[in-house]
């Protein structure tokens, strides 16, 4: 048993059933024991890896996009540059290697990073040590001038809560203790809210639906910053629109494992709702399409011709090939992650995405 497992069984003998939502704040961000608090193993290596870790070419794509939109609307002279949970630090040192030669970005740009985990805090700080970086714990610390965001696999990290359809009413999928092991039950009490009234039309007894309250209040941050300040958000993430059935999973060295096993030492996330991200949204947010799609529109076939050519051997070659091959392709990320962006109403949609 790992120290967590400790900790959470603890807590259950003492307040009863925990919330799916507790669970997974107290396996990623605990302390002393969460997962991302305890270096996690992180990248091509490690437990899993994500898009800036694969290439290059995703960041600077991104990187380009933030570029244009920030001159669509005026080329504001102060503004946030901001990423959310930045990982290692590889996206934004991507977006700012891509973005050098844009007058004016970089001295308007104040770098800002919205990090829970100090451990992940210094690998940003070491790979982004050539620029001034700012971190922030909270939206609220944010100053009031535009924001230009991007949050890649941020949102699935975010908690999130589940229900369970029984008959016509909604009960709370709980974790408790049953003869002494970690499991899952329903709360006595049925769950009222509009949204799960709604969904009511759209799923049959025995349905999960997942509720993300910390996707909600984050998204209604930036929009009404976005809406008052102006700016936008790129956000990228795997999910769908409108997400059904049990999608909480915990990942370890690249193989899917037991949500209620080794906690701690897995990686936990659940698959993002992109309907539940525009519901929240309070400015204008454009069509949610794939990772694939948006990445060929911001030109990955050219950027990838481009970084063939100039390869100094085969070996590097490949790598460019197979990269765009694992960005893109439907049976690896290119269309189970997908992309949206936010923006002020009226205003210009970001490049490589449709409103
Ligand atoms: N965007 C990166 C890393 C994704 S992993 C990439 O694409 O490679 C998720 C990141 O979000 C980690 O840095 C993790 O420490 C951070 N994180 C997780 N939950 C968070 C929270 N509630 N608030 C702020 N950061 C969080």
């Amino acid at each position: 048993m790992t120290p967590l497992d400790h900790i959470i069984r603890e807590r259950i003998e003492l307040d009863g059933p925990m919330r799916v939502s507790d669970f997974m704040q107290i396996c990623l961000l605990h302390p002393e024991h969460g997962y991302y608090v305890k270096n996690p193993a992180f990248g091509v290596q490690g437990d899993f890896t994500t898009a800036p870790e694969i290439s290059q070419m995703f960041g600077e794509l991104l990187g380009l996009c933030l570029a244009q939109a920030w001159m669509d609307q005026g080329a504001p002279a102060d503004f946030h540059l901001l990423e959310l949970g930045p990982g290692r630090g590889t996206l934004m040192s991507d977006i700012l290697r891509a973005t050098r030669s844009v007058p004016g970005l970089h001295r308007a740009a104040d770098i800002t990073l919205l990090e829970a985990s100090e451990t992940m805090q210094k690998r940003q700080q070491h790979t982004l040590s050539g620029y001034q970086v700012k971190w922030i714990s909270s939206l609220g610390e944010l100053a009031e001038k535009p924001i230009f965001v991007v949050a890649n696999e941020f949102f699935d990290a975010l908690p999130i809560r589940q229900y369970v359809r029984v008959g016509d009413v909604w009960h709370e999928r709980l974790i408790g203790l049953q003869d002494d092991e970690l499991g899952f039950g329903l709360s006595p009490i049925a769950q009222t809210s509009d949204y799960l009234q709604t969904r009511l039309s759209d799923t049959q007894d025995g349905d999960i639906v997942e509720v993300s309250e910390a996707t909600q209040s984050v998204t209604g941050q930036l929009s009404k910053r976005i809406q008052t300040h102006g700016g936008c958000a790129l956000i990228i993430d795997y999910g769908g629109w409108t997400s059904k059935g049990d999608t909480l999973q915990a990942v370890a060295d690249h193989q899917y494992s037991n949500v209620l096993h080794a906690l701690g030492d897995a990686d936990l996330t659940a698959h993002v709702d992109f309907e539940q991200i525009a519901s929240a949204s309070r400015c204008q947010v454009s069509n949610m399409c794939t990772q694939q799609d948006l990445l060929e529109r911001l030109g990955i076939s050219h950027r990838t011709q481009t970084l063939v050519t100039s390869a100094a051997n085969e070996v590097q070659k490949n790598d460019v090939i197979s990269a765009y091959r694992r960005l893109t392709h439907e049976k690896e990320m290119g269309t189970l992650f997908k992309a949206i962006s936010l923006f002020p109403q009226n205003g210009p949609c970001p490049a490589g995405f449709e409103a």
